[in-house]
């Protein structure tokens, strides 16, 4: 894949994207709340442009998002549609198969990290959420945003920023939102679809994942195993949710989240502080400065643990023991 060394601007972008018949657009494996509403905003901004637009991505689309959905997914691209990803810091993560005879045309992203993959890239490390940049598209292009497509943005926007509390949060950002709110979003709304449609399961696994939380100094890891999977009758992902309230405990700079998969184990973290993008990239992983992950393959959860402390030792204060370590 041809990979370029500088960004094309907004308006090569939306000159690109009129060029555009027939596309498909995907997003990133694992997807989150910007994930989806990134590439929903980018398929919605297509198909008012004229062109026939559909989204695809090889994953189910998890519930809490589902109802955001333009079509029922395709789990591929159809060959005569050109690819567009949204929120994808690198090729190997995009939701479709794709190759030579079928390139990323557009790649458009928040993420710092990202190579510029396609053969066209909007990436801007300075916005708060890839819906973000696409809603900069739909003023370039002159398209006014509809309820759908302003709702779209607003679950990228929203998601990505905590809820408008992490540090990625701008004056930029909340203009944009003032505008989505005018377009007739209601926060509340949405609020419901994304945190008041889960299980006793989601809720059971969150308890899980917390109780087995354990401290070592200045770092708070929490595992997540098969048997908890087993026992709650909850998902891998569900668990995931359980992150945000690891960051509450005072005196924490690094938060990890290690749960089992198939093959291995997947890990999310946190800080306000570290640059814990640097330490997922030394695991293969990789994301922002201040949240990031990565998969290590053939590790349990208490394995990956350790591997983990291994590598923050030279980065954060440990303490002298674990779970009653003081900072
Ligand atoms: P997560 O913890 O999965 O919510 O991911 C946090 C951030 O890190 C997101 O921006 C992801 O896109 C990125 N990320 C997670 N896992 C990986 C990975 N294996 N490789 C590269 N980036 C990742
Ligand atoms: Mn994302
Ligand atoms: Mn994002």
């Amino acid at each position: 894949m041809r990979t370029r060394t500088t960004n094309n601007t907004t308006d090569e972008v939306a000159r690109f994207l009129k060029t555009l018949d027939r596309a498909a657009v995907t997003t990133h494996t694992g997807a989150d709340g910007d994930a989806i509403g990134s590439a929903v905003a980018l398929v919605l901004l297509l198909r008012a442009l004229g062109a026939e637009a559909v989204f695809c991505h090889r994953e189910p689309v998890p519930n809490y998002l589902r109802w955001l959905l333009p079509n029922d997914p395709l789990t591929q691209c159809p060959p005569d549609h050109d690819l567009l990803v949204t929120d994808t810091s690198r090729a190997d993560r995009v939701g479709v198969d794709h190759d030579e005879d079928h390139p990323v045309r557009l790649n458009l992203d928040h993420h710092e990290d990202n190579p510029l993959y396609g053969e066209h890239n909007i990436v801007d490390g300075g916005a708060a959420a890839s819906a973000q940049i696409v809603a900069k598209l739909y003023d370039e292009l002159g398209v006014p945003l509809e309820k759908r497509q302003a709702e779209a943005i607003y679950v990228g926007v929203c998601t990505d920023t905590g809820g408008f509390r992490f540090r990625n949060v701008s004056p930029e950002a909340h203009e944009l939102v003032a505008d989505l709110l005018r377009a007739g979003v209601v926060p509340a709304e949405v609020d419901h679809h994304i945190n008041r449609t889960g299980t006793v399961e989601q809720l059971k696994i969150v308890g899980a994942s917390l109780a087995n939380a354990e401290r070592y100094g200045e770092v708070l890891i929490s595992t997540v195993s098969d048997a908890d999977y087993e026992r709650t009758g909850a998902t891998e992902l569900d668990s995931k949710e359980s992150i945000d309230r690891l960051r509450t405990v005072a005196g924490v700079e690094v938060v990890a989240h290690l749960r089992e998969v198939e093959g291995g184990t997947k890990a999310s973290l946190r800080s306000e502080s570290v640059d814990v993008g640097e330490v997922a990239r030394r695991f293969g992983g990789g994301g922002h400065r201040l949240a990031a992950g990565y998969t290590t393959l053939e590790k349990t959860p208490e394995e990956a643990k350790e591997e983990l402390l291994g590598i923050l030792e030279g980065v954060v204060d440990l303490g002298a023991s674990a779970d009653g370590g003081t900072p």
